[in-house]
């Protein structure tokens, strides 16, 4: 059977793979097909698909959206989508103005509360995006908390000393804007976010499918979404949400795969053709 893994991270995003690399593990673990899915943003595409090229290996264009429902984070996948489509490209950059500008204020408002900390030793923790769990490991390494949960708990999360609101993107907005730019929507892992009436709202916008295999769903729970993806007509994708053997790390690359027919359906229902 020939297999597809239909989520990875790169150094583009907190992987820390380079995205060269990943495509030589896919190679070596024999899967036919690997998405490259960073969080907001397509950095890692020309590289995979340069060296999927030369070892033969299809690299799947990808990304992975970070919105937020009800202060709740949901990741939005999206494939073959137009890497040219100017919204989506819009919208990648001022995610990516706000991650920078909000990590700045996040360190101000520490330092104003006596926390002797600089974005340098934060930017320090991080490959590619940074965020509030690079500065929680600041934290920890300066003995201001002992654990990660800590420092969440006392300085970086709601409403405490650090924390500053993010760009707010919603799952409807995220889903748009990949059909938009010609791509397939797909929710990432449900089984995180917990709220299966998103999908009421989600199908009729045209989602196209939901990631029911993913390594932090239990066999339960991917029994579960394949069948609710069966109830709304959508694809039941998955993948290893591979990130390298780093602190994201989750599952190894390709130890959660779905079948080459999925690709093909991805594919198919993409309105933008331009990667055939
Ligand atoms: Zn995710
Ligand atoms: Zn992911």
């Amino acid at each position: 059977m020939t297999i597809a893994d239909l989520h990875a991270h790169t150094t583009a995003s907190d992987g820390t793979f380079t995205p060269r690399e990943l495509v030589e593990l896919a190679k070596r673990n024999r899967l036919q097909a690997v998405a490259v899915t960073d969080h907001d943003t397509m950095d890692g595409l020309s590289e995979a698909r340069a060296a999927g090229k030369e070892l033969g290996v299809e690299v799947i264009p990808g990304i992975e959206l970070s919105t937020t429902l009800e202060g709740r984070e949901v990741h939005v996948l999206g494939y073959f989508y137009d890497p040219d489509h100017q919204e989506l490209r819009d919208l990648i950059a001022k995610m990516r103005e706000d991650r920078l500008n909000r990590l700045d204020k996040m360190i101000v408002r520490l330092q104003q509360g006596g926390l002797a900390i600089t974005k340098d030793e934060v930017l320090n923790e991080a490959k590619g995006a940074v965020g509030r769990p690079h500065i929680a490991r600041v934290l920890m390494k300066k003995g201001y908390v002992s654990n990660i949960p800590e420092a969440f708990d006392k300085y970086l999360g709601s409403g405490k000393i650090g924390y500053v609101e993010r760009l707010k993107v919603t799952p409807e907005m995220a889903v748009q804007l990949i059909l938009q730019a010609g791509g397939s929507p797909v929710v990432a892992h449900p089984g995180l976010v917990g709220k299966d009436e998103l999908f009421d709202k989600l199908v009729p916008l045209g989602l196209i499918g939901l990631e029911a295999f993913h390594p932090d769903h239990p066999s339960e729970k991917r029994a579960h979404y394949a069948k609710l993806a069966e109830h709304h007509g959508l694809l039941a994708t998955g993948g290893s949400d591979f990130h390298g053997g780093g602190a994201e790390h989750r599952g190894d690359l390709g130890s959660v795969h779905v079948s080459y027919e999925v690709v093909e359906k991805l594919r198919q229902k993409a309105a933008y053709k331009g990667w055939n």
